[in-house]
């Protein structure tokens, strides 16, 4: 049975449309026996998102809490089929995980190949670290030639739990795009794209996906505590037990 040692995709009432704070959700990550939470609350232009101050003064809060590691990240969004991000390089340099998305309110569904074409502009910035959710059928894109070149720019692949049966058509594609990485040995995070503090950690059905493919476990990022460790110091620089 794999299991997952960070959930690196979570929202705090900062977002504006989630329910906890970030104490009850590091506190919650330490009930279910994580290591690590990222933080990564919406930006820009997602209706009451947070401020980019919000996002550069991170560092007030402490590196690690209730024997939980934060990872100080952000949600960025995609707002076009160039694969431009509506928060500034400069600001996402300074955060340590990045997981870049499509939203409805920000990005209106183009077609296939405005898809792609916003995906491969994405994979080409050197501050994004995770595709975010990418099995949104709202969203459909070329999935072999996008997840082919993660390889190439050294990018995640988000499998979100949240999205089965909540975004459509995700169950089919996150499995095709998970079927993909396995065929490219591309990694993978899971992660519960939290809006309140009892799905942190939420996994379940991204996880029974993975099993039910036979998806290589070395290839999941944080299922793995000195896995994901490594990953974070050599994105970062900081060091863990
Ligand atoms: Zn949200
Ligand atoms: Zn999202």
């Amino acid at each position: 049975m794999i299991h997952t040692i960070a959930d690196t995709h979570t929202h705090t009432v900062v977002s504006g449309h989630a329910y906890s704070t970030l104490t009850e959700n590091l506190k919650a990550a330490s009930e279910r026996g994580l290591r690590f939470l990222g933080s990564t609350e919406h930006t820009g232009l997602m209706p009451h998102a947070a401020h980019e101050y919000y996002f550069t003064n991170m560092g007030v809060v402490p590196d690690e809490l209730f024997g939980v590691h934060l990872l100080r990240g952000c949600e960025v969004n995609i707002i076009g089929n160039d694969g431009e991000l509506d928060v500034s390089d400069k600001i996402l340099s300074k955060l340590e995980w990045v997981i870049a998305s499509m939203h409805i309110p920000v990005y209106q569904p183009s077609d296939f190949d405005g898809h792609t074409s916003a995906w491969m502009g994405v994979l080409k910035n050197p501050q994004v670290d995770v595709l975010g959710h990418p099995g949104d059928g709202r969203y459909v894109f070329d999935y072999e030639t996008v997840i082919k070149a993660c390889g190439e720019y050294g990018k995640i692949v988000e499998i979100n739990s949240h999205s089965f049966g909540n975004r459509p058509g995700s169950t089919e594609n996150c499995r095709t795009i998970a079927l993909l990485c396995k065929k490219y040995g591309i990694p993978v995070v899971v992660n519960s794209d939290a809006h309140f503090w009892a799905s942190i950690g939420e996994h379940t059905n991204a996880l029974r996906m993975l099993e039910e493919i036979d998806f290589p476990e070395e290839l999941i990022v944080n299922a793995d505590y000195r896995r994901f460790a490594d990953l974070i110091t050599e994105k970062t620089g900081r060091i863990f037990e």
